[in-house]
């Protein structure tokens, strides 16, 4: 049976910023829903060991992101397991109405769907995932000092992560599918100083191999696709860095967005277009990308949808006055 369900602040999306801006929105009172998605946990449910969230020397990604959750409810957040799939942001309150056929009615929506990493799509990928093949080098790096390491991109987050990777690894190949990059150019020329990076022109990877005891990788097949002439380079990891792609599809022509479909907000600011729908984390960030800068800015949203509500509420006590209380604020403005 489909329900209404109101709340002064719908937070749609369970990664570190949602359920960050969840324990915030909590604790302001504003008695926040979660509709938590496919996924509840986002990006993190996918890796494991995390070593660079503050205060856990080494974490589990799922155990990290069932603590957030945890934290959350007992501030008093309600989760709700479902997907909106259609947003109304041009009446206020808002609604939101998901997969499940329940209404959510808001006075505020803050966005926290994030973004999910491109993959290759080959078998031996989703294979290895975790065990030796990451979406992120900055979160995975640190596992492979002294050794080698593949990294697939030319933009650049591959050209970022391979110079990152330098400072951990021995060797770092880039192997990209064209014959030039796509990352900006004073990266490029910081790229091809490094002595540790090599790149392979016109080439892809079509399959990563390992062994099973303990489960690792130990080489890539790749293949040149002008001649079509096929290579075994051993290395320990392997980075995918073909770019993200954000989970906006359903918010699209309701805030604005760039190019790319990440969601735009204010300078210093989680604000969209929209007045009182907030974005915040990978759905609107193409350069931190991580649990920590995701997590600061679900705080931050949640703090300005709480200042929003305040604002709205000073409004209406004002409009609600009448005789001389109403002829003091008119004197005031
Ligand atoms: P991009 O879309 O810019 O680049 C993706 C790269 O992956 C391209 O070189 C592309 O090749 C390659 N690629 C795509 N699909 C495949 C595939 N199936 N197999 C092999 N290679 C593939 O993504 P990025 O994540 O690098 O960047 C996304 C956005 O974020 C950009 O706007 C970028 O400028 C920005 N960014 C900014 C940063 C910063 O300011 N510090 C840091 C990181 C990203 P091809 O070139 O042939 O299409």
């Amino acid at each position: 049976m489909p329900k209404t369900h109101q709340t002064k602040t719908l937070i749609i999306g369970a990664g570190p910023a949602g359920y960050t801006a969840a324990v915030y929105a909590a604790r302001a009172n504003l008695a926040p829903i979660v509709v938590q998605g496919i996924q509840p946990g986002g990006q993190l449910m996918i890796t494991t060991d995390v070593e660079n969230w503050p205060g856990e020397v080494s974490i589990l990604g799922p155990n990290l992101m069932e603590k957030m959750q945890a934290q959350a409810e007992h501030a008093g957040a309600r989760m709700f397991f479902d997907v909106i799939s259609e947003v109304d942001f041009s009446q206020r309150p808002f609604v939101c109405k998901s997969d499940g056929g329940d209404s959510f009615v808001a006075d505020t929506v803050i966005i926290a769907t994030g973004a999910q990493a491109k993959w290759l799509g080959i078998p031996s990928e989703t294979a290895y995932l975790g065990y030796g093949v990451s979406g992120c080098a900055v979160c995975d790096g640190a596992f492979f000092k002294g050794k080698s390491v593949v990294v697939i991109g030319g933009g650049n987050t591959a050209v970022e992560d391979a110079l990152y990777l330098t400072n951990h690894a021995a060797k770092v190949t880039v192997v990209h599918r064209r014959e030039k990059f796509r990352a900006e150019k004073v990266m490029q020329d910081r790229l091809f100083r490094n002595p540790r990076i090599d790149v392979l022109w016109d080439t892809v990877v079509s399959e990563i191999r390992g062994e099973q005891n303990p489960k690792r990788v130990t080489e890539v097949l790749t293949t040149n696709v002008r001649t079509g002439n096929e290579s075994i380079l051993p290395c320990d990891g392997v980075f995918v860095a073909i770019g993200h792609a954000p989970a906006t599809s359903v918010f699209a022509g309701h805030v604005q967005m760039d190019a790319d479909g990440y969601i735009v907000t204010k300078p210093d600011s989680t604000a969209t277009n929209v007045p009182g729908v907030f974005a915040a984390g990978d759905v609107r960030d193409k350069v931190y990308r991580q649990a920590v800068t995701a997590a600061g800015m679900g705080c931050m949203a949640a703090l300005e949808a709480e200042k929003f509500i305040a604002a709205q509420e000073d409004i209406h006590n004002i409009t609600d006055l009448e005789g001389p209380e109403q002829a003091m604020v008119s004197a005031w403005d």
